[in-house]
């Protein structure tokens, strides 16, 4: 049998295993082989990283915007020549075709650029205060801040909380998910390579239950962010609230793909198809309910239909694949229960619906992409996360229909609307209650654009300046311009008190 290797956890710019020796596997979900091993982290790890960062605070808190800036564009470019690797690891431990992952990593550079770029430029504020005095705002970093992340894109979004918490000054212990640690570990080799001071950045693994709640709860952490469920951020925001310290939570979505009858066919059909069916559905804004103007419903379902059978599925590594497993067995399981459940309250499987056969399929999570109709409002397909290649087709009457179905759920992350008509694609994207709406399109992003949900679906943001901003805390300084004597209580003059 071949070695498994160990990757080990980044702590202080060291590898270290965890302190209890246990380690867990890390499955790749096209085959059900092991492909790794990492530690599995318990308190005594945790305090290790967190005294790590303590001290990496001490030096990367206290360098200028501009010297941090430099550290992060050296870090650009070092991810940059790595990015091979990062995409070889990234589709062994997702199972997300290389075709996907090499578009996604292509662009992670941008975010150190970006928040470098931000660092070197962002300004303080000056606040009017009457005469006599000078008040100016500073923005400080938070301190040692805590980041967890999930298994979807496990590079990606941890990018979209390094980059900001580093440009800002603080200092990182990360938890990725246990299913998919592999890529956030590596990005402890390129940060040390670019420069980074041991312990700004650590890595730990483990499981959410013991070492992420060990992280969140420890008493010297300044911030939580967390990607993940609802239910972990109801948690993790109540543990938050208890401390007394900020928390933004990226949560579940059920977005909604709003489609008029006056936009072009084919492109709303390809639209739909990209909404939906990347990352084999396991995307927070995936385009889990298409609604589509009952005037083209029927046509657009066969269609839709038609061209989502032909979706290649298969081995992630191969550049010809456009759709590989699901994570893991119990996300596939999640996703039949769903199908299960929907057939079950009177709807129709239009197309795939069930795991695809032939040896190729054999040791692996893979579904076939499913598409399903004659669903109403009040089924669970429609109101909850299946975050899997599942998605449901429902027509509507009018615009107001439309949005009166979009935000009939507990989510709020991102929605798109396609149509033709300019001014109706913006009326009712401010119609829509949630975070990210796109117009004609959808997942794109940037850096640079805000992103965050409503609703159940979380609170504060990834990337933008906003992000930048929540990863610092406030000071205003208040400057007295005279050197006047001042006595209060050896005078009876009214002056000014405040
Ligand atoms: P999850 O909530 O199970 O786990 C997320 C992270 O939190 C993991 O690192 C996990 O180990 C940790 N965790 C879990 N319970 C914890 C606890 N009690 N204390 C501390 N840490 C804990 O989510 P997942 O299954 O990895 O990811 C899928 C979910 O993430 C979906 O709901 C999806 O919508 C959401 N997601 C949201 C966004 C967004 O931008 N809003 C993006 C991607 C994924």
């Amino acid at each position: 049998m071949k070695d498994i290797p160990t990757q080990n956890m980044f702590i202080g710019n060291e590898w270290v295993p965890a302190a209890s020796g246990k380690t867990l596997d890390v499955e790749n979900p096209a085959n059900g082989g092991i492909i790794a091993r990492v530690p599995e982290a318990g308190v005594e790890d945790v305090e290790k990283a967190v005294a790590a960062a303590e001290e990496g605070f001490r030096e990367w808190g206290g360098l200028s915007g501009v010297e941090r800036a430099v550290i992060l564009s050296r870090a650009a470019a070092v991810l940059g020549e790595r990015l091979n690797d990062f995409v070889e690891t990234e589709v062994k431990q997702c199972g997300r075709p290389i075709r996907e992952m090499s578009a996604q990593l292509g662009r992670q550079p941008e975010w150190f650029e970006y928040f470098a770029a931000l660092a070197r430029t962002y300004e303080n504020t000056q606040h009017p205060f009457g005469t006599g005095h000078v008040n100016y705002t500073r923005r400080v970093p938070l301190g040692v801040v805590a980041q967890l992340t999930p298994w979807n894109h496990p590079l990606h979004i941890l990018m979209k909380k390094v980059a900001p918490a580093l440009a800002a000054g603080n200092a990182i212990v990360a938890k990725p998910s246990e299913l998919a640690p592999l890529t956030p570990l590596m990005l402890g080799e390129v940060l040390k390579d670019a420069g980074l001071p041991a312990g700004a950045f650590n890595v730990i693994t483990g499981f959410g239950g013991t070492a992420g709640k060990a992280l969140v709860t420890h008493p010297r952490i300044r911030k939580i962010d967390l990607t993940g469920g609802t239910e972990t951020g109801r948690r993790i925001a109540a543990i938050a609230a208890d401390s007394m310290i900020p928390c933004t939570a990226e949560l579940g979505g059920k977005a909604a793909v709003i489609i008029f009858d006056d936009v072009d066919f084919e492109r709303a059909v390809s639209g739909a198809m990209f909404a939906a069916f990347i990352a084999a559905g396991q995307t927070c804004v995936q385009g889990s309910r298409i609604l589509v103007q009952r005037s083209i419903h029927d046509r657009f379902v066969e269609r839709y239909t038609e061209r989502v059978g032909a979706i290649r599925l298969g081995d992630p590594e191969d550049p010809k694949t456009q759709m590989g497993p699901v994570v893991s067995k119990a996300q596939r399981d999640n996703a039949l229960n769903y199908i299960a459940s929907a057939i079950e309250e009177g709807a129709t499987i239009a197309t795939g619906g069930k795991p695809p056969e032939g040896k190729a399929f054999e040791n692996g999570y893979y579904l076939e992409p499913t598409v399903i109709t004659e669903v109403t409002s009040g089924m669970r397909v429609f109101q909850e996360e299946i975050f899997g290649p599942v998605t449901v087709v429902v027509p509507f009457e009018d615009e107001a229909d439309a949005i009166r179905l979009a935000n009939a759920t507990e989510f709020g992350l991102g929605s798109s609307v396609w149509s033709r008509e300019s001014s109706r694609g913006h009326r009712v994207a401010h119609a829509l209650d949630c975070g990210v709406v796109w117009i004609n399109d959808h997942h794109r992003i940037d850096p640079a654009s805000p992103w965050g949900g409503h609703k159940s679906s979380g609170m504060g943001h990834d990337n933008g300046i906003l992000s930048y901003e929540s990863y610092t805390k406030y000071q205003s300084v208040i400057v007295n311009l005279s050197d006047d004597f001042f006595d209060w209580y050896g005078s009876d003059e009214a002056g000014r008190l405040n």
